[in-house]
């Protein structure tokens, strides 16, 4: 197959790189580097069946030849990230799913949408299942990336209904691993770096809103059964294994040794949901999917990628 990923050198879209092109398709990585980096997908550079083109898919795309399969992850998705792009995060997120359709449909690829938890909004509903509306703010701070991701949705299905595209639509939740961006902002990278460096842990209010992580390789496995599946319903794609954020700070320095504890910051200008958890009924039922990776698995296999990067840039002995 020959398969296009949008944002393919952002974190998830290498991920799915490394896996498609180790299933033995052809990959075509589309990324226009502003949230994600060359470096994510170096090492594929010279591989036969890998090709890079850079280029911003809020503009035409075009791709010379047949496409089998478009995964549409082109968009920052780091709260810190759509803050500071708020106008790029609704215009990938709007422009760009319809140029990717477009696209999808001119090649006859079946199409799957990245889409994301924060559909769910600060969820009255607990755990989400996919039949929940959501609790969307949409002037809010996160309305930028809350309310381009439900357009998307519209739009994919849009596309399905009135010209036969194949879509799929994944709901991924909290995810981490290798590759995340040191400086995105988001809870793991700032943990596990505060926790190499010995620094107190920056815990957002009191600490007592909940996520549920999920580690990188679960995603994908879940991403690549639901491309292949006929499923066009929007599926979740999560760990239900739910923890506060003060839970997971002490898990963080509990794994490191890191003795210097937590410290608490002000939270009001973040919109946070106060809980978040996947309902994974509809994903093990047609996916046969459930993840395998426990948090301190996940954590083991994530710290060390961090203290490398680190130790690269020279802020880690
Ligand atoms: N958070 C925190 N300290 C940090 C970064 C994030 O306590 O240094 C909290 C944040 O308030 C939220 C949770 O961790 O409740 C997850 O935040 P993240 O930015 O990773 O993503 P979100 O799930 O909010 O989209």
């Amino acid at each position: 197959m020959r398969i296009l990923i949008t944002g393919g050198a952002g974190f998830l879209g290498s991920h799915l790189c490394d896996r498609f092109l180790a299933d033995g398709h052809t990959v075509i990585a589309m990324d226009n580097l502003i949230t994600g980096s060359a470096a994510n997908i170096a090492h594929l550079a010279g591989h036969e069946r890998f090709r890079f083109i850079k280029h911003d898919v809020t503009d035409y795309i075009y791709v010379e030849g047949a496409l089998d399969a478009i995964l549409h992850f082109a968009s920052p998705a780091s709260p810190v990230d759509y803050l500071e792009l708020p106008i790029q995060t609704l215009k990938v997120g709007a422009l760009g799913t319809h140029k990717a359709l477009g696209l999808a449909r001119a090649t006859g690829a079946r199409f799957l949408l990245a889409s994301t938890s924060e559909v769910y909004g600060d969820p009255q509903i607990h755990p989400q299942p996919e039949s929940y509306y959501g609790h969307v703010n949409p002037i809010g701070p996160r309305g930028v990336y809350d309310e381009a991701k439900r357009f998307a949705e519209a739009m994919t299905m849009a596309y399905h209904r009135s010209h036969g595209v194949a879509t799929r639509i994944v709901r991924i939740f909290n995810t981490y691993g290798p590759r995340m961006r040191l400086r995105d902002g988001r809870v793991v990278p700032n943990f596990i770096q505060q926790a190499l460096r010995g620094e107190p842990l920056t815990v957002y209010g009191d600490g007592a809103q909940t996520r549920s992580f999920q580690y990188v390789d679960d995603l994908v496995e879940g991403i690549t059964r639901l491309l292949w599946s006929d499923e066009v319903e929007p599926v979740n794609i999560g760990n239900p294994a739910e923890s506060t954020v003060l839970a997971f700070a002490e898990a963080i320095n509990a794994l490191t040794g890191n003795p210097a504890g937590v410290v608490f910051r002000d939270l009001r200008t973040r919109d946070d949901p106060q809980v978040r958890q996947p309902d994974i009924a509809r994903a093990r039922r047609v996916l046969g999917w459930q993840p395998q990776i426990d948090l301190a698995e996940g954590l083991r296999r994530t710290i060390p990628w961090f203290r490398d990067a680190l130790r690269r840039r020279g802020e880690l002995a």
